[in-house]
């Protein structure tokens, strides 16, 4: 018996004994509701995806409710799954597939593919799952299986990896019985080969599995390489009048800290002295660098140094209790204003605010 009779033959026969076969999505198995019950899983656990799934097929039992819903009813459902551009590619999808091939999902790889959010292993699904066809799949549950059972060393994100773990899936495939076959698999990753402590006694591959012989089970997948994050430096214009006030400025709303609060940033110490002496008037020699703070973005770390001044003289005339057209405006620091502060900023007032505490009547 070769080795990829021996695989499928073993999940097949493990899936008649241990697999599910009472989920929402497996009974009355059609595309629609397989690419729904496939998009909510795409990073969220069936027993969170359960509910949420049979409310939105009772208030969408057909592809042509979902294409005819209004945007904010989809996305009222999904509330709670997260990730929301899946719910609105559902939405297109749903839209196109109406638009198009008039409710009926098309039954190829490549017409599947072309269609809002879904990409080769959500086909793959589809097409094994819903219709029996031959069809491959590579989630996350399958990567580890077949990760661990061929030991394929590396991170699935790089492109070689993948590409191996895709000839694996697509070698191990059987002609028949695709729809049992793709659920067995998936179900061998969720329950039995889990990402912490696999139960290899209880698995169908484990005379076969290479990092079971290695004892290595938890090296495989590899995982994604730890990228050091570049420093980005910046100083903040902080600035205060009495009585114990501070300049803060309202950001964008895209990019870091988009629509919140905070000091004026400059990417040169000088800038940020310059636009203080320029807009406030303040003597030069009255401008402190102090000490810096850290912190930690996804992409990189923010090291912020405050350029300190403080207004003494006549409160400028420019820049009044309204925020001025440059996003500009004076708050108290007693009590902390509340708008939406970044919180190594709320952490910058209330030390601002420990040093110019309220005046007392
Ligand atoms: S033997 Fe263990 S590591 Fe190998 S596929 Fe089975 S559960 Fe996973």
């Amino acid at each position: 018996m070769s080795e990829k009779d021996h695989i499928a033959d073993a999940l097949l026969s493990w899936f008649d004994q241990h697999g599910r076969k009472d989920l929402p999505w497996q009974t009355d198995r059609t595309p629609y509701r397989v690419w729904v019950s496939e998009i909510m899983l795409q990073q969220t656990q069936v027993s969170t995806v359960i509910p949420f799934y049979e409310r939105f097929m009772a208030q969408f039992p057909t592809v042509e409710d979902l294409a005819h819903a209004a945007e904010d009813t989809v996305l009222h459902l999904w509330t709670g799954l997260g990730y929301y551009a899946r719910a609105r590619n559902l939405h297109r999808c749903a839209k196109q597939v109406c638009e198009l091939y008039k409710g009926v999902f098309p039954n190829d790889l490549a017409g599947l593919e072309a269609l809002p959010g879904i990409g080769r292993s959500t086909a793959g699904a589809i097409l094994s799952l819903a219709m029996d066809a031959r069809a491959t799949i590579l989630d996350g549950n399958v990567k580890r299986v077949l990760a661990r059972y061929h030991a394929v060393e590396g991170w699935p994100g790089q492109r070689a990896v993948s590409d191996a773990l895709w000839s694996f899936a697509e070698q191990h495939t059987p002609q028949e019985r695709l729809a049992d076959y793709t659920q067995a698999i998936m179900d061998l990753g969720a329950t039995c080969c889990t990402r912490s402590r696999p139960g290899c006694e209880l698995c169908p591959l484990e005379r076969d599995c290479k990092a079971r012989a290695l004892d290595r089970q938890s090296d495989f997948p590899g995982r994604k390489p730890r990228k050091q994050s570049p420093l980005r430096q910046r100083w903040l214009a902080v600035v205060t009048r009495a009585p114990g006030e501070v300049l803060l400025k309202k950001r964008p709303n895209s990019g870091i800290w988009g629509g919140l609060w905070a000091p004026p940033e400059f990417e040169e110490p000088a800038a940020a002295t310059a636009w203080i002496v320029d807009t406030l008037s303040v003597p030069e020699d009255a401008c402190r660098v102090g000490e810096p703070f850290h912190h930690a973005f996804t992409h990189f770390k923010l090291e912020a140094y405050p350029v300190r001044a403080h207004c003494t003289a006549n409160r400028p005339e420019t820049i009044g209790v309204e925020c001025d057209a440059n996003n500009l405006q004076w708050f108290a620091l007693h009590p902390p204003p509340s708008v939406g502060l970044p919180a190594p900023i709320v952490r910058l007032l209330a030390k601002l605010g420990a040093e110019n505490p309220p005046r007392s009547n």
